[in-house]
């Protein structure tokens, strides 16, 4: 979501005039689009603006802007800590940098308060001229006790129905071949009579958009007809992110998450009995507070259980403000670590053995670009949204092609166009 705001808002500032520098030294304006979901991230924020400090002694004209969630969270405090800060916009006010550049009145170069956003203003992006992202939604209602976002980014507010399928034809005219629509919660999305799963229909049927994605769902609120619609409409990619975060019910119901274990296992079981070949990724937190090692096995236990395709795994960070900042953070760092590396490691392997199913099968697979390594391979995303490298041919980024699997590690699949040796 970031990605797409920051995109957004480097559209706005281009089109009043401002011009995208390729290096820090050269710019007059830095702009840092925060996240404050972990620690780390706001740590990093900080580490770069001691950075940037440097280019500030050199060039005092030179403005810095920090938007986004951090700034949403510290306000003025950002500015009192970090003085060459220059202008502090939450996440309702972002897109409204420009003006405050030009002083416009009504601005101030720290901007907060919730209830200013226009919709309007997210405007679908481009990640590339053949992929694209939608904001479906903004915000969420459902304060997990252990998230900082629904304080960031406000309550839930929803797109017309009507405005993304809109905007998924006029990106599907202009080439886009894969769409990603993005919420905090895609599934309890809802305008007038039009829920997700109508969504995501009237998406398929009613543009020309070849492949269509969404992120990111919530146990509690993902239905049966949404795994029908994804069984009937084939350009729905058979990938679902689904955050699990723990195994154990007693930390799910301290976390605020609102389902049980046995709930999301029937989710799962639903999904693979529904869909012939679908992937399914997950979020998992480690060392909550009052945690036990009986609690953190359970959550080994899921994750054999399941079979994920491939996880994010996070140890417990405490974000101020939320729920569990009242919590004692009593796992100490040490058992967080071991636990989380513990995690990784079956993961990992989880993650091979998945990927080892995948050797012999043909997966239709969106053209990338170039190998990051070397220019002797091309990448692609498959439909289950796997990194797949393939010997380089004269393909251009964004063609579809079916790819056979020819072999595997954990995290990235090799193959070669089907039909072709
Ligand atoms: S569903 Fe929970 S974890 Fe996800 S954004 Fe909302 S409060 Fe945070």
């Amino acid at each position: 979501m970031n990605l797409a705001d920051s995109s957004t808002l480097a559209s706005t500032l281009t089109t009043r005039g401002y011009r995208r520098v390729a290096e820090e030294a050269e710019a007059d304006l830095i702009i840092l689009n925060t996240c404050s979901v972990r620690e780390k991230a706001e740590d990093r924020v900080y580490g770069r603006l001691g950075e940037i400090y440097k280019f500030k002694k050199r060039k005092p004209h030179l403005k810095v802007a920090v938007v986004g969630c951090m700034a949403q969270r510290l306000g003025p405090e950002l500015s009192q800590r970090v003085p060459h800060v220059d202008y502090v916009l939450g996440t309702d006010r972002v897109f409204e940098l420009p003006d405050v550049l030009e002083g416009l009145e009504g601005t101030s170069p720290i901007m907060t308060a919730f209830g200013h956003e226009n919709m309007d203003l997210i405007e679908p992006i481009k990640e590339t001229p053949y992929s694209g992202f939608i904001t479906i939604s903004r915000g969420c209602d459902n304060y997990c006790t252990y998230c900082i976002v629904p304080f960031v980014r406000g309550r839930e507010r929803e797109h017309s129905d009507d405005y993304i399928v809109d905007a998924a034809k006029k990106m599907a005219d202009e080439g886009v071949v894969e769409l990603t629509l993005l919420g905090q919660n895609v599934n309890s999305y809802k305008y007038n009579d039009t829920d997700f799963p109508g969504l995501l229909r009237r998406v398929a049927r009613e543009t020309g958009i070849r492949r269509i994605r969404y992120m990111t769902s919530h146990p509690k609120d993902l239905s049966k007809r949404l795994v029908e619609v994804m069984a009937e409409e084939p350009k729905l990619m058979p990938h679902i992110h689904l955050p699990l975060q723990s195994g154990a019910n007693r930390i799910l119901n301290r976390m605020g998450r609102i389902y049980t274990i046995e709930h999301y296992l029937k989710i799962i079981d639903y999904i693979r009995s529904k869909l012939e070949y679908v992937s399914i990724t997950t979020d998992l937190i480690v060392g909550f507070p009052s945690e036990t090692e009986e609690e953190f096995e359970l959550t080994l236990e899921a994750v054999r259980r399941i079979g994920y395709d491939s996880a994010f795994m996070f140890r417990y960070s405490v974000r101020p403000g939320t729920t569990a900042a009242r919590y004692a953070d009593d796992v100490p760092e040490e058992d967080k670590i071991r636990r989380l590396n513990r995690l990784i490691e079956l993961q990992q392997s989880i993650a091979y053995e998945r990927n080892q199913r995948e050797v012999g099968q043909v997966r239709e697979s969106l053209v990338e670009g170039y190998s990051r390594r070397s220019k002797e391979h091309m990448r692609a995303r498959t439909d289950g949204n796997k990194t797949i490298l393939f010997p380089a041919g004269d393909v251009a980024a964004g063609t579809v092609l079916p790819i056979r699997v020819t072999s595997a590690d954990a995290f990235t699949l090799h193959g070669e166009v089907a039909g072709v040796h």
